[in-house]
């Protein structure tokens, strides 16, 4: 079996690599520019696109090389930008994309989440390539490496490109808590943004990665988009997670599924984050959070 990989990040695109190598014999990455070193695939495909122009417009590049090499699978991080690029792919392949898959079962079919997280749905894709969002936490983080041939394809520019006029910073978290092994999430429980501080002293203490629901994130601007974890942000494998003043409202818990073990701070012990704790401390966090870091300290 032939599977393609399109990813942005590196941690994204060892863990797709290695989780399509189980069902897969030829694993090929797709890389809009330069390749991360050292992949574990057999082939990767390096497409240069203008200076000025926009990642999405290999798309054009990315239906031939489909059409030419016919991968019986796609596997995609689903960021904004894969998904345009696979949208577009799949419409001109005449294909579908599974989004939401947390499973590949050996019979060939894939699982995935459906109504914000409250189902699991089984399906199998039918056609010559299946195309598959995968999430983040699908698969084991990878260290692995390979020595993958690199092939060059010609740009073929889209009919109406996209120009970037400029480019400026913007803030963003450089946090990539699909891959961390320790997360420290904070919601609503936090009552002000200052007294977000003294968490992250906790996290630091823990080594942990800070995170949160999606009213801290939306809502309050508290913390970066990226840092919200659920259905509709992160999806997390860590070892261990954290969750401070968090409810446990299941469009959230989706992403923290396959924590190894879930630690929970919540004043109200009939919130629902406790059902799924390993360890639950009912208490206020603004008295627990302190006492926590004195003894870590
Ligand atoms: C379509 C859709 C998609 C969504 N996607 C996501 C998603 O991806 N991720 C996500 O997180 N949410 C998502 N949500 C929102 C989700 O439904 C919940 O509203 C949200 O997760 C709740 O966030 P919270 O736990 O921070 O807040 P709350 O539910 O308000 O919980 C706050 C908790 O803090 C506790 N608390 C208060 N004070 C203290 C204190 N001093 N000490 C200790 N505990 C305290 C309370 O007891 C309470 O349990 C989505 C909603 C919809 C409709």
């Amino acid at each position: 079996m032939k599977a393609f990989i399109l990813a942005e990040t590196e941690a994204q695109s060892r863990a797709l690599c290695r989780g399509a190598r189980v069902f897969a014999d030829d694993v090929e990455v797709i890389s809009p520019g330069q390749p991360y070193e050292g992949l574990p695939a057999d082939v990767v495909w390096q497409i240069d696109y203008p200076a000025d122009g926009m990642a999405e417009d290999i798309t054009e590049t990315v239906i031939e090389l489909f059409k030419a090499e016919v991968p019986d699978r796609v596997l995609v991080e689903p960021t904004r930008r894969n998904k345009l690029i696979i949208g577009r792919v799949a419409a001109a392949l005449g294909t579908s994309v599974i989004p939401d898959v947390i499973e590949f079962t050996d019979d060939g079919a894939v699982v995935h989440l459906v109504y914000g997280g409250l189902a699991h749905c089984r399906e199998k894709a039918l056609g010559p390539t299946a195309i598959f969002l995968v999430n983040t936490s699908a698969f084991e983080k990878s260290d692995d490496t390979g020595s993958p041939e690199l092939r060059q394809l010609d740009f073929r520019a889209p009919k109406h490109a996209i120009k970037r006029l400029n480019m400026s910073d913007n803030e963003r978290s450089s946090v990539d808590l699909g891959v961390a092994e320790r997360v420290v999430g904070i919601g609503r429980g936090v009552a002000k943004e200052e007294d977000i501080a003294p968490i992250r002293v906790l996290a630091e203490k823990l080594s942990a990665e800070l995170g949160c629901t999606r009213p801290i994130a939306e809502g309050e601007k508290w913390l970066p988009r990226e840092t919200y974890i659920g259905v509709s942000g992160a999806m997390l494998s860590p070892d261990i997670y954290c969750a401070i003043g968090v409810s446990g409202q299941v469009q959230h818990t989706v992403g923290i599924n396959r924590a190894k073990k879930i630690i929970a701070i919540n004043k109200d012990k009939s919130a629902p984050i406790f059902k799924q704790a390993d360890l639950g401390i009912v208490g206020d966090l603004y008295k627990v959070v302190p006492a926590l870091t004195e003894i870590l300290s």
